[in-house]
C-alpha cells in the first residue's frame, strides 16, 4: 500500500505510542485527583502543554486542550459572538476555510450573526484588500486559516494578523495543516486564538488544542467541571495529550529536515504528471505550498472514479476533502480558486510524508498516467 492522504490523517509515530501508553494502564488517574497518584499524570500534561506552547512563542497558561481542530474552531467562533449574544456581531472568514469554520460560520448566521466570506485569488491566496475593506465597526473577528487542507496553500496570516490588530478586531486562524509542518510564531504573526489537531503530526486523534492570547475574555464550549482553568469541562484526555506533545516534539525537531525532503518529493510528482499527463493541471499556488500537498484536475476525468481505480492499486489518495468525499457537491475550495463544476470533479488530492520515498512517487506518476489515459480512451470510444 501506497498512503498519500497525510492531511485526511497520519499514523501514529512509534514514540508517540510508546509515549502514550503508560498513561493508559500505569498512570491512569484522574489528574485534576488531589492524591499523590494523580500527580505523575498532572505532571505529564502539563509538561505537554508548557512544550506545545512553546513551538508557537505561547505562555503554558495559553494552551487549552480539546477534543480536536473542529471543536477549537467551533470555540473560537462561537465564543466571541455568544460574548455579544449574537447582535451587532461581524466575523470575517475566508470561502476556501475547513467545515469546521464554514459550517459553524452558517449556524452563527442562523442566530443573527454577519458573515463575510472573503474570495481568494485563482492561486489560492486570499484577497487582502477585499479583506481589509469588509472591515466594519461590528467587526469582531477575522478567522483566516494558515494553510488550506485541500490545495495547501499558505495563507499571509501575519498580514492578515497586523491587519486585525490595527482595526482592533481578533484574529483566529485554523492552523491545523499547518501545526508542526511550517514555522508559526502567535506573537510575530498577531494571533490570538489558533487551532491546531494532533492527528495531522503523527499524533493520536481526538485531541487537540486553543492558544488564547492571555488576558482575552473568552467563554467555554463545552460546561461542566473545572478541567482547563474552567473554559474547557471533560475529564481530561491524559494520553491524547502526552501522545501530542511527543508528536509535536518530534515534528518540531525534524520540521526543516523534512520540508526539504517532503517539498522534494511533492516537486517530483508535480513535475511528473504536469509532464506526463496531457491536459492536467496543479491547483493551488506552487510557491506558497504545504510541503506535503499536491492536488491536480484532469480534464474529463471523474475524481471519484480515479480514486477508486488507484485504490485497486494499492494508492490511498483523496479527491477534495475527505469530507466532501462521498458528497455530489464539487469541492468549494476549488469553485472558489475559478474552476468549473467538471474541473472541480475531476481532482485529485495527494498529501505527502516523510514516510514516502522516491520510488513511491514515480510509481504514482506512472499509475495516474495510466488510468487517466484509460478513462479517457474509454469515454472517447
Ligand atoms: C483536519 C482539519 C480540521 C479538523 O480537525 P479534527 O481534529 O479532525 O477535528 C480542521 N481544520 C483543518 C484545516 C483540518 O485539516
Amino acid at each position: 500500500m501506497i498512503y498519500m492522504d497525510n492531511a485526511a490523517t497520519t499514523p501514529v509515530k512509534a514514540e508517540v505510542l510508546a509515549a502514550m501508553l503508560p498513561y493508559m494502564d500505569e498512570y491512569y488517574a484522574n489528574p485534576s485527583a488531589v492524591y499523590r497518584f494523580a500527580g505523575d499524570t498532572a505532571k505529564a500534561v502539563r509538561a505537554s502543554r508548557e512544550s506545545l506552547g512553546a513551538k508557537i512563542g505561547a505562555l503554558t497558561e495559553e494552551i487549552y486542550f480539546t477534543s480536536g481542530g473542529s471543536e477549537s474552531d467551533n470555540w473560537a467562533l462561537f465564543s466571541v459572538c455568544e460574548e455579544r449574544a449574537f447582535k451587532d456581531c461581524h466575523i470575517i472568514t475566508s470561502q476556501i476555510e475547513h467545515h469546521a469554520v464554514l459550517n459553524t460560520c452558517k449556524r452563527l448566521e442562523k442566530l443573527g450573526v454577519r458573515i463575510t466570506y472573503v474570495p481568494v485569488l485563482p492561486d489560492g491566496i486570499i484577497d487582502i484588500s477585499f479583506l481589509e475593506k469588509s472591515i466594519s465597526s461590528d467587526t469582531v473577528m477575522i478567522s483566516v486559516m494558515a494553510a488550506n487542507n485541500e490545495i495547501g496553500t499558505i495563507e499571509p496570516i501575519a498580514d492578515i494578523g497586523a491587519i486585525a490588530h490595527e482595526h482592533n478586531v481578533l484574529f483566529h486562524t485554523d492552523a491545523v495543516q499547518a501545526f508542526g509542518h511550517i514555522p508559526i510564531d502567535v506573537a510575530k504573526m498577531n494571533i490570538d486564538m489558533l487551532s491546531a489537531s494532533a492527528h495531522k503530526l503523527g499524533g493520536p486523534k481526538g485531541v487537540g488544542l486553543m492558544y488564547v492570547r492571555k488576558g482575552l475574555m473568552i467563554s467555554p464550549f463545552i460546561s461542566g467541571g473545572s478541567q482547563e482553568r474552567g473554559r474547557r469541562a471533560g475529564t481530561t484526555n491524559a494520553p491524547g495529550i502526552v501522545g501530542f506533545g511527543a508528536a509535536g516534539d518530534i515534528a518540531f525537531k525534524d520540521m526543516d529536515r523534512d520540508r526539504e525532503y517532503v517539498s522534494g518529493l511533492r516537486d517530483r510528482l508535480i513535475r511528473g504528471v504536469l509532464t506526463s499527463v496531457p491536459d492536467s493541471r496543479i491547483n493551488g499556488s506552487e510557491i506558497d505550498r504545504l510541503p506535503g500537498n499536491v492536488n491536480f484536475c484532469f480534464e474529463g476525468i471523474e475524481g471519484e472514479t480515479l480514486l477508486i481505480l488507484l485504490d485497486r492499486d494499492g494508492i490511498c489518495a483523496s479527491s477534495g476533502s475527505a469530507c466532501t468525499t462521498g458528497a455530489v457537491d464539487p469541492s468549494h475550495v476549488l469553485m472558489a480558486i475559478g474552476r468549473t463544476r467538471s474541473e472541480a470533479k475531476g481532482s485529485l488530492r495527494l498529501t505527502l510524508s516523510s514516510d514516502n520515498t522516491a520510488e513511491e512517487v514515480d510509481e504514482v506518476i506512472e499509475k495516474i498516467q495510466r488510468i487517466v489515459a484509460k478513462l479517457r480512451s474509454m469515454t472517447a470510444n
